[in-house]
Order: C-alpha cells, then structure tokens, then sequence
C-alpha cells in the first residue's frame, strides 16, 4: 500500500482469464479498462462480473472504466486484407467502395469527403501511412502516397491538424453506455470529444441510463486542446490520449500538452489518466526500455492519477511483468518528488465547508507530518480534494458506499477501505477507525493522525470536523 500513482490496464485475451486477472490485479492493477471498439455487449458484462468477483476473492476495490470506441474513422476491408502502399502511389478513399484493391478502399465514415479539401494530409494507422490529398470529387478522395507501408483492413484515419465533422457520440456508443451502466461502470471514457457539450451529452445519457460513472474526457483531438478548460468543466476527467493526440496535433507537441492537461485537471480537482504506448515495447519483451521508464517517471512526475496500458495488458506476452515493473517505475518516481505544498496551497480557492476541511486537514498533515490522513467520505468528494495537491501523506477514505470505495480506487494517493457501520459517538468512532489502521498495517500506537468526518455522518457533503489523533492515546 505504498504506492500512490494507480495503474489501469486494458483487459483482453491475454488477461481476461479468472486465472490472469487475478494475477494482474495482484501485480498491482488499480482499475480494469473494458475497450468497447472490441466485443459484444455481453462479453463486456461476462468481464465486468469475473472482474468483481477476483476482486472480491482478493480482498482490493477494483474501478472499472468503460472506454467507449467513439467515431474512429477508418478504412473498408481489402479483397486479400492487406495492400501495400509505395511512395508516390495513387490511392482513392472512397465513400461507395465495397471491397478495397491496390487502386482504392472504402469508408465507413461516409462524410469524410466533405470534411477534407485538396492539399489536406491524412494519417493512417496511427499516423504509419500518409496521404495528401489531391482533389475531392463526390464520394472520391484522391490522394497521393507521401510515407508507404502495409496498409490492412479497417485502420483508423486522422486528418494533420484536426476538423473531421464526425460527432462524438455515435449510435454504438450510446447503447454501450447503457451496457455500461448496466454493468455499474465507475467511468465511462469518452472518445474524440471535440466540445463541453459532448461530455455534458455523455453524463446525461449515463445518468438516463441509470449509471453512476464518473466520465473522462479522451483529449485526442485538435479542437479538444482548444477547449480544454470547458470540457473539464463538464467532466470528471481526462486521459491523455497520446495515441490520437500525436497524430492530430503532431507527435511533438505531445509531451508539454501532457503536463498542461494533468496540471489543469489537478486545478480543477479532476482526475488525470495518461495513456497509449508507455510500455509498449513490453508486448514482445520482458523488459522494459529506458524510454519508456523515462516516460512513465515523468507522468508521475507531471502529477498524473493514473499510467494506463493498452496492449501491454490487452494482448502482450507479459502482462504480469508489465504492470509489475510499472508499479516498481512510479514508486521510485513518487519517492524522488520534492514536495512543496504551501506555494500550491496559495492558489487554492475554496468556499465550501466540507472542502475548507479537507484542505485545511492537508496542510495540518504536511505540517504535522503525521503518519496518514483518514477520511469518513460517502462521496468520496473529501478525498478528491485532499488528493489535488501532493502532501506526501496517503489518504485512507474510508466509506460505506461500494461505488465511491472502487471509484476513489483511481484516485492518486487515496487507499479506498470499505466499512460496514461507524459507531455515531465521538470517542468509539474514533477508536474504530484507529483500529481499521492499525489492521491495515498503517499505523502504530503513538502515531499521528488528522481524521474528518461529518457530525451527521452517512451524509453527502457533511464532512465539517477535523481533529488530531494520537493512536492509542486514550484520555
Ligand atoms: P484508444 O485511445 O486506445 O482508444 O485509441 C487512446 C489514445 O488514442 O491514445
Ligand atoms: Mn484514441
């Protein structure tokens, strides 16, 4: 339990076994990530259920995040599957092509040649393959090769620079918020985002559906990077998308738009997930390379909630291996940080009463160095806020609800512990939550620790009373 920064992982065929969940969860998976452009509804449901009962069986709160697939825009299929692409080839996407050949390939956007002009690039397969158009006529975009390659079927398409009119929320996504739901999802991922009103539309059809999940803005688009303070307003928070980003956006442009994005979601007390190839080399080996240790120190360092993996976990060789030696990454990086919270403290502005408690329990904690914060939270919202800024102390939030205890298992430097019952006088209350510490292996008698909680406890938002224990000290 030393470890603050949370690990995702994206579950497939390699993980998704009773058996191979279990060890990756006991590896150190905080959140499962179910991608919804793979498997039918109830594949995701089947999953969903074998994640809750290993978690169940191993005694951790597991989040799990349903990543919507959102409107990739791709390529047809091709007659023999794949073609190959030269330097300086003509190649047609055209909106009314059945079966792809060497000449042209169908769509399954069919907008797309109203949403490209001559002279625009267009990025295959994750930027791999480059077209530049040459003249649009009706349902037929002409292009000319500029960066060959294997092309196969259905690989996604950007455009350099953004503007591809695609909504964000398509027809699939809206049912597989429903699935969603219905599976009691803690997050729901939203893909390609391009507006606040995306992500507003996105809640509202999780909470029509009867969802509880908190909802990520996916940032992977140009226009998103524009309106990146409204979208947060309307989400719970982002992911660092890096996969799409770099294409759209240019892949260096990447690294400071990351520090920017995770330094405004801790602002606005949002949750931050970096995402896409941070130890992708880990697919085929059991190690990782320095750049990729590099990369995922410095997500710590940026001050991320979570490091998340795709294939690594999804369908890699060494699924185990991977999330171990991240966890093993993040723990030296959170170990190295230089903690500095009074000049953060300073541009903090708060007018709640349960939120003045968490901030002013924080920096009683860093103060007082105590040994860890506990909070009573039925919301987990007195979490969240204590975990914005980094006072190197770990949060325990302790609640009664198991939908806040997995969601707040995303939540940096916050440890979910279930409770059944707190007693409702003062000095029991107090001696039971010292006791599920000490069981915890957190603290010992003599230790100090800062608790809050709410007179009125069970209540959301009630959270109004700090105080300072010494464990064990009994008057
Ligand atoms: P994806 O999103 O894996 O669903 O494409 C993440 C990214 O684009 O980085
Ligand atoms: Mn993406």
């Amino acid at each position: 339990m030393t470890r603050h920064t949370k690990i995702v992982a994206t579950l497939g065929p390699a993980s998704n076994t009773p058996q191979s969940l279990e060890k990756l969860l006991q590896a150190g998976v905080d959140v499962v990530r179910l991608n919804f452009s793979h498997g039918k509804a109830e594949d995701h449901i089947a999953l969903a259920s074998t994640v809750r009962q290993v978690a169940a069986r191993i005694g951790r709160p597991v989040g799990i995040l349903a990543d919507l697939q959102g409107p990739k825009i791709r390529v047809g299929k091709f007659e023999d599957g794949k073609i190959t692409l030269a330097d300086g080839d003509r190649f047609i996407l055209d909106a009314r092509c059945e079966l792809g050949n060497q000449e042209r390939v169908g769509l399954d956007y069919k907008d797309l040649p109203h949403d490209v002009n001559a002279g625009n690039t267009l990025l295959l397969d994750d930027g791999r393959i480059v077209l530049e158009v040459e003249r649009v006529i009706g349902h037929e975009i002409f292009t000319v090769v500029r960066h060959g390659g294997d092309l196969s079927n259905n690989k996604g398409i950007n455009r350099q620079g953004g503007g591809l009119s695609a909504p964000a929320l398509t027809a699939k996504d809206m049912d597989d918020i429903k699935t969603a739901a219905q599976i009691g999802a803690d997050f729901v991922a939203v893909s390609f985002p391009k507006s606040a009103s995306d992500m507003y539309m996105a809640r509202q059809l999780v909470r029509a559906a009867g969802g509880h999940a908190m909802t990520i803005a996916k940032i992977e688009r140009v226009e998103a990077v524009a309106a990146l303070e409204e979208i947060l307003d309307s989400s719970d928070g982002l992911m660092v998308a890096r996969g799409d980003l770099a294409v759209e956006v240019g892949d260096a442009a990447v690294p400071s738009l990351q520090k920017r994005m995770i330094r405004m979601a801790r602002e606005k007390n949002k949750l931050a997930i970096t995402a896409t190839q941070m130890m992708e080399s880990m697919i085929h080996a059991p190690t990782p390379t320095r750049a990729e240790v590099s990369d995922v120190a410095n997500a710590v360092l940026d001050g991320t909630d979570a490091v998340m993996l795709s294939a690594e976990t999804a369908v890699g060789s060494y699924p185990v291996h991977t999330v171990e030696s991240m966890a093993r990454i993040c723990l030296a990086a959170e170990r190295s940080m230089q903690i500095t919270l009074d000049r953060e403290f300073l541009d903090r502005i708060f007018t709640r009463i349960d939120q003045s408690i968490a901030m002013s329990s924080l920096f009683a904690a860093y103060h007082l160095n105590v040994k860890a914060i506990a909070a009573l939270t039925s919301t987990g919202s007195t979490a969240l806020w204590m975990s914005r800024l980094n006072c190197g102390i770990p949060i325990f939030a302790l609640t009664q609800e198991s939908q806040s205890l997995t969601k707040m298992s995303l939540f940096r430097q916050v440890f979910p512990l279930l409770i059944d019952d707190v007693p409702d006088e003062r000095e029991s209350m107090r001696r039971d939550v010292e006791k599920r510490l000490i069981d915890a292996g957190v603290v010992v008698k003599g230790d100090l620790i800062v608790l809050t909680y709410g007179d009125r406890h069970g209540t959301s938002g009630g959270t109004n009373t700090m105080t300072i224990v010494r464990v064990g000290d009994h008057g």
